[in-house]
This record gives structure tokens, sequence and C-alpha cells, in this order.
């Protein structure tokens, strides 16, 4: 038994630790061996976006350093390392310069998602944060205190925007929104409801840019100017750039393995190459890609099992998402893309309830602000299963 080849992950994210977690409940003698670029540290992503909020510092979130999460795992956590090439023939991967090559038993890629750069010029671009994991948003805080930061202006009225939007008014920031699109969270809620969360804001003193893009973002006597493609333009001390992610799948793509929107896997979390998985922001599950924890935390559940000789398929019940937006609460769930039915809009000032049916009624997802938010759990028992 000494001689089994390891089970190796790539990733400390949210699905790299909770499937080493998993895996180790089902089995404790195979060597583990967890591989990060990062440095390690434990932390809950989402929290990234409720700093301000509850006056929490990088060191705050981070729940345990490697070493402790090596020990807890009776893992090797590799931190610092880049993973550059995957031989999924010999089952061997290299690592940083491509000196160091391991042999993998089984392999699991999970890469995470990867933020969008939207294309944008202008000599002030250093003054630009995007905040996608603990040391972005450790660079970031540091930011905003070295350059006595008063106003922020956000690229981006989506999920991450319209939580750093919402957090940066709860610390104290002036803040100033820009969306190519209409409302906030355009492309999860339909108008009314996304109104609601826009009026909300408001009322705490956000300024919204809707319609246009950013083009440029330049050096000013103090911080930046930001740009408009409608000729407006915006005075801040410091832009947060959150358009949005997308999966990492560079690795899987340059190594041969099947990859589509994400890492593309079948119910087993199998993808194209034989031993290797995916799971979390940068897999496409049966189709399914789904940037979000409830996901990843059933996916880490089945996969835990799979790896130890148990194969289990991942099933997606409804996982409606809250996003937080405390000014004005949500809690969405999407419909498919492409399933054909109709908004049901029932609102009452900032407390909208939107109901997705198909032509015979039945449930197909909703939207849900303010107070209305409380019919979340009625709602969730009536929708379908995302994978059955
Ligand atoms: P990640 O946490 O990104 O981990 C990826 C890992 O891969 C990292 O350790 C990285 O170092 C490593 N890596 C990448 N490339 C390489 C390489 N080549 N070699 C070696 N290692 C590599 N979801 C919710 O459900 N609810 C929320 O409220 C919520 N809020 C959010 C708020 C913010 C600000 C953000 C950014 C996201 C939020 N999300 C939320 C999404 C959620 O956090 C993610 O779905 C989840 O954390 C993804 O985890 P992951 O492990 O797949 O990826």
């Amino acid at each position: 038994d000494a001689v089994r080849p390891p089970v190796v992950i790539l990733g400390t994210g949210l699905a790299g630790y909770n499937l080493a977690r998993e895996f180790r409940k089902n089995d404790d003698v195979t060597p583990l061996i967890l591989i990060t670029s990062d440095d390690g540290r434990a932390y809950s992503k989402p929290m990234l976006s409720t700093g301000y909020t509850k006056n929490t510092t990088a060191s705050d979130l981070a729940q345990s350093d490697a070493g402790s999460m090596a020990k807890q795992l009776k893992a090797s956590v590799w931190t610092m390392t880049h993973v550059s090439e995957i031989d999924t023939a010999n089952q061997m991967i290299k690592v940083g310069d491509a000196q160091t090559a391991i042999h993998y038993g089984k392999l699991v890629l999970a890469l995470g998602a990867q933020v969008i750069q939207p294309p944008i010029g202008g000599d002030g671009l250093e003054k630009v944060y995007s905040v996608n994991d603990l040391l972005d948003y450790d660079d970031f805080r540091t930011a905003v205190q070295k350059n006595d930061v008063k106003k922020v202006c956000i690229i981006g009225g989506g999920l991450i925007g319209c939580e750093f939007t919402n957090d940066l008014l709860n610390g104290g920031f002036e803040v100033e929104t820009v969306d190519p699109l209409g409302y906030c969270l355009p492309t999860l809620l339909p108008e009314s409801a996304g109104k609601a969360v826009q009026a909300a804001l408001e009322a705490k003193g956000a300024k919204f840019h809707f319609g246009p893009l950013v083009t440029e973002v330049n050096k000013a006597d103090k911080g930046v100017v930001v740009t408009l493609n409608n000729g407006q333009t915006i005075a801040a001390d410091l832009v947060v750039s959150a358009v949005g992610v997308r999966p990492r799948i560079d690795l899987a793509q340059a190594s041969g393995i099947n990859t589509n929107r994400g890492v593309v896997t079948n119910r087993l979390l199998e993808t194209s190459a034989p031993n290797v998985y995916a799971l979390g922001d940068c897999a496409e599950v049966d189709g399914q890609v789904l940037v979000y924890v409830a996901p990843l935390m059933a996916a880490a559940k089945a996969l835990g099992k799979t790896l130890a000789g148990q194969p289990t398929e991942v099933a997606y019940p409804a996982m409606p998402v809250t996003i937080k937006t405390p000014a004005c609460p949500v809690v969405v769930a999407p419909p498919a893309v492409g399933v054909a039915g109709d908004w049901k809009i029932d609102a009452d000032g900032n407390n909208v309830r939107a109901e997705f049916r198909d032509a015979g009624g039945a449930l197909l997802g909703f939207a849900l602000t303010g107070e209305a938010t409380r019919a979340k759990l009625e709602l969730q028992k009536e929708l379908p299963a995302i994978l059955g």
C-alpha cells in the first residue's frame, strides 16, 4: 500500500480544500498532494466582498495557513507553485520551470475562474484593481489605505460589482458604478428587481452610470479620471474592475483535455483524460458552469467518494444564490438558459417577487428582493433540480 500513487489536487480554493476533506473522510491512507500558485491559506471567498462592512483584513479572513491545512488533511501542500503542463498519457504533471515532475494516480483540476479584463486604455491602469482571491484583497485594502481613498469607481454592476458597491458604501466611501446594461444585476434579474436594488443602493449614496462602457483610466493630480464612451468622465481615487469571471481552462486546453466554456466533465466529474477530474469554478459539469459555492460543495462530496473507489455521480438540486447587497437583499434562482417561459412580477416598492413560469405554470426560476426574499424556501421547494 505504501507505493500507492498519490491523489494530486491542483488548487486550494473552496473546491480543492473541500474535496481534500471529503476524500479524507473516505480514504485515510492514499498519499494526497495539493498544489497551488497562491500561498495556500484557506479562506471563504464570498467574504472578499463584505470586508468593509465587517471590517476584516486579509489575515482575519485566513482560517488556516498551508502548513495547518497539510496537517489537518494528512497531505502535502505545495504553495506558490504554478503547474505548467499535464502529461495525461504518462500521468505526470510538471511544476514551475518544469524541472520537477510528479506522477499522479488521480489528478483533480480545482483551478477556479479568472477575472475578465475589459479592454481599457489610458495611463492609470495600475489604479485598477480586481479582487478575486485573498492576495488581491490584501493588495486592494493596502492601496485604499496608502492612497487615502475616499471615492471608488466600480466597473460592472453585476453580482460582484453590486456587492462591492454596497460594501464600500457601508465602509463610508463614495461610489460610482458603471455598467453598459440598463440596471443592477442585469444578467440575473428581471428589470423591476434590478431597479429595486439600484434604488436601494442609490438611497445609500451610490451613483450609477447605466449604458456606457469604460474606455480609459488616466492618472490625475489626485487619483484617476475614468472616461466613458458617452463622453462623461468620473474622478475617483481608485477603480475596481468587476465585469465577471471565466473558468480557468488554459492548462487543460494546453494538455489536450476537452474544454468548452469550462473543463468538460460528466456527472462523475471525469474529464476526457483518464484519471483526471475537475470541479469548482473551472469545471463544466454535464453542461453546467456554475461559479458558486453550493455546486462545488455537492461536487466535492461526490468526488471525495469516487476518488476513494466508490464511483458517485454528482446531483445538483435547485441552488438559489443569495447576493450580499444588504441595502436590498436578493435571492435568485435563474431559469436555465434558453427555457421558454415568462416572468410574473409582484412588486411593492423595493420588495419584488418575480416568478419565472412555463406555459403550464411550472416554476422554472425566481428572483426575490427586499422583504420578498422571505419566500425563498417555499419557492425553492417548487423548483426542478439542476442535475436530477
Ligand atoms: P478558487 O478559489 O479561485 O481556487 C483556485 C485555485 O487554483 C487557487 O488556489 C489558485 O491558486 C489555483 N491555481 C490556479 N491556476 C493554477 C496553476 N496553473 N497551478 C497551480 N495552481 C493554480 N459564491 C457563492 O455561492 N456565494 C457568494 O456569496 C459568493 N460571493 C463571492 C464574492 C466574490 C468577491 C467572489 C470573487 C466570488 C464569490 N462567489 C460566491 C463565488 C465563489 O466564491 C466561488 O465559486 C468559489 O470560491 C470558487 O472556488 P474554487 O476553489 O473553484 O476556485
